[in-house]
């Protein structure tokens, strides 16, 4: 299938879309929205590694519409001890290569997928043709053929895809979003996302580029996504990208630090930045009358907005993962748009393959 900028402009976009369409009006983002039905989605976590472990099965204690009734994973030796720890029967327990059973499983709505991301399209797509739906982690995959096959999967098997983008349900990043062109801030001039972390020796599939390792992957993402749901715009290209590396002795496949460049038809200047070497975290808008900012812009808690009228909202209490779990499940149970569809997730993953186009050339790349 070709992929156009047509067909990203014509798709959903952030705000106009559905994506965020609750979040576009500052009072709309307090409404609290109740399922049609009582059911509580029952979720199995597919991978058990960092991310599952330490925030998305503490996130589901913490969630009113959804619940861990499930796990996959293949490594044995950690079933005991989630079976103990959540109360997960026997029959809810699958591993790599028997989830397609999953399918005979009705106390499972959802799969979530949170393996490597060079996986995630192999696990997505088994999971929707056992008719669950499918919640996946952010990168969507590794390319956009990867992500279109997820997309179609799940379309055919009539199922809601939902990309891991929690930044989306944060509620001082949606006041960010809101403020698009409003008073007194006008339009928008400049954006800069930057999304790092120093880390050590990049291991195991963090170091394999081919299962989605690197800084532009794994952080990048959070910048270019949050240039988009700034602007809700696309951008018409990478005007530059560039990997640099500080430690070439610990980075030796995959990238540490990735800046780039976006253009834009309406004129706006981006430039984002992704790593896994630098401690940098925060989004800025820079618009004709004042600024806005979150800040840090992707961190698991302590998100604070602050804008140019000396006006700020504090972090929120709990767990941005509960509100993103909660919205998810009730876009089930009510059957209503998602706020991160995979085309969204595509997008990204489009933008981040030009990203690498531009540094390996040096040259713009047209999106
Ligand atoms: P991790 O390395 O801690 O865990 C990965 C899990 O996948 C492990 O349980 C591992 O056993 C399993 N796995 C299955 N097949 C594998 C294979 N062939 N090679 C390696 N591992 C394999 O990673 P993580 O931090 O939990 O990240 C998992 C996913 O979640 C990634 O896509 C990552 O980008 C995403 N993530 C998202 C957020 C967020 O804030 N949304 C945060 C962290 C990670």
């Amino acid at each position: 299938m070709k992929f156009t900028r047509r067909k990203f402009l014509s798709t959903t976009s952030f705000v106009a879309g559905g994506a965020i369409i609750g979040c576009t009006n500052p009072k709309q983002v307090a409404k609290k929205i109740e399922p049609v039905s009582k059911k509580s989605i029952g979720i199995a976590l597919l991978g058990l590694g960092s991310y599952s472990e330490n925030l998305l099965a503490p996130a589901l204690q913490a969630t009113q519409h959804c619940h861990l009734a499930g796990i996959v994973t293949g490594t044995p030796t950690k079933i005991p001890k989630w079976q103990s720890k959540y109360g997960i029967s026997d029959k809810n327990v699958y591993n790599y290569d028997n989830l397609h059973e999953i399918a005979n499983n009705d106390e499972i709505d959802v799969v979530y997928i949170v393996v490597p991301t060079g996986l995630h399209s192999k696990y997505a797509i088994i999971s929707a043709n056992a008719g669950k739906h499918v919640w996946c982690e952010k990168p969507m995959a590794l390319n956009t053929i990867q992500c279109q096959e997820i997309i179609d999967t799940c379309e055919k098997n009539k199922v809601k895809l939902s990309i891991g983008y929690r930044m989306l349900h944060e509620p001082n990043t949606q006041k960010l979003i809101s403020n698009l062109g409003s008073v007194p801030f006008g339009a928008i001039g400049s954006v800069n996302a930057d999304a790092g972390y120093r880390g050590g020796q990049p291991r195991g599939w963090r170091a394999n580029k081919s299962l989605g390792g690197g800084a532009m992957y794994d952080m990048g993402v959070y910048a270019v996504n949050g240039i988009r749901y700034a602007t809700n715009q696309y951008p018409i290209s990478v005007l530059s990208a560039k990997h640099i590396i500080d430690r070439p002795e610990l980075f030796e496949e995959v990238d540490e630090t990735t800046i780039f460049e976006l253009e834009f038809e309406s004129g706006i200047k981006a430039t984002g930045l992704g790593s896994v070497g630098k401690n940098v975290n925060g989004l800025k808008v820079e618009c004709e009358k004042g600024w806005y900012s979150t800040t840090p812009m992707q961190s698991y808690n302590g998100v604070q907005y602050e804008d140019s009228t000396g006006f700020k909202m504090d972090a929120i209490p709990g767990m941005q993962q509960s509100l993103q779990m909660d919205n998810d499940a009730l876009a089930i149970l009510n059957n209503t748009a998602v706020m991160a569809p995979g085309i969204e997730g595509k997008k990204d993953v489009h933008i981040i393959e030009a990203i690498f186009k531009s540094a390996a050339t040096g040259k713009r790349v047209v999106l």
